[in-house]
């Protein structure tokens, strides 16, 4: 007999991937263009193995003592591949480094300086993403649109960073005009990235779309959603919690 978990879960996934199919037909991409990231914050290690098991390879995680409270859990999972979604710490760069294989959130200088560091020490280098705040709210982290390429440009010279994309959470509203307008700034903030022909930038990825608007950040180019609820289901805090470790961790 299956658990209720196992139950809904399962068929949430399916659910999903159904919309991102048609999402996708709708404006004549192939659905395999599409990543799916499950978005893990309050997520508990079994309900990541749940998913897994069912075929889903890539995680989020918002928070760095969080994630590494799972890994123990996860490693019977060497397969899935973890990624940092969430506003990083510059002290706690070195801990991110023990789980995630790229860092989504990168939207400061001191953070670009503080991991190329880190990542010459241990001689290695890290995909990243850089994140834009697309929708100009106060509220939200990421480099405002008209920084975003003088930005690249400095990351670029940097040695064990690899730029592969942007990432964006857009302007939450109910109408999806508003929500469509801060994705299509992301594609066009994209094209303008590749055209500057920078070393070690390859802008491949475009991360933005979330439970709420995952469809309409399909048709405006994402090649990575990140979903959390539509999955795993409602969570207790508000998202702004989680955007914002700075007094939960020291
Ligand atoms: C929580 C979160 C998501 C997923 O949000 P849902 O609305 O639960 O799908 C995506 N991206 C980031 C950065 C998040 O923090």
């Amino acid at each position: 007999m299956e658990s209720d978990d196992r139950i809904n879960i399962k068929q949430n996934l399916l659910t999903v991937h159904k919309r991102i199919e048609a999402a996708c037909h709708r404006v004549h991409r192939p659905p395999q263009d599409v990543r799916l990231l499950l978005a893990c914050k309050t997520v508990p290690a079994t309900h990541i193995l749940l998913a897994h098991h069912l075929g889903e390879r890539l995680i989020g995680e918002n928070r760095v003592q969080e994630a590494l409270s799972k890994i123990d859990h996860l490693q019977i999972a060497p397969t899935l591949e973890h990624h940092f979604i969430g506003h990083l710490q510059s002290n706690k760069v070195r801990h991110a480094l023990r789980f995630a294989t790229c860092i989504q959130s990168i939207d400061r200088l001191s953070l670009v300086r503080k991991l190329e560091q880190e990542l010459q020490k241990q001689g290695r280098s890290l995909d990243i993403l850089i994140q834009v705040n697309t929708s100009y709210e106060e509220s939200k982290f990421g480099l405002h649109p008209d920084k975003t390429l003088a930005f690249i440009r400095q990351v670029s010279q940097t040695d064990c960073l690899k730029i592969k994309g942007l990432m964006t959470i857009g302007l939450f509203s109910s109408q999806p005009e508003p929500v469509r307008t801060c994705f299509r700034r992301l594609a066009t903030l994209r094209e303008q990235a590749k055209q500057l022909n920078l070393p070690r930038v390859e802008m491949e990825t475009l991360s933005m779309g979330m439970s709420h608007d995952f469809e309409t950040a399909i048709e405006e180019g994402a090649t990575m959603i990140r979903i959390g609820s539509a999955i795993f289901g409602a969570r207790s805090y508000p998202d702004s919690y989680y955007w914002n470790e700075e007094e939960e961790e020291k």
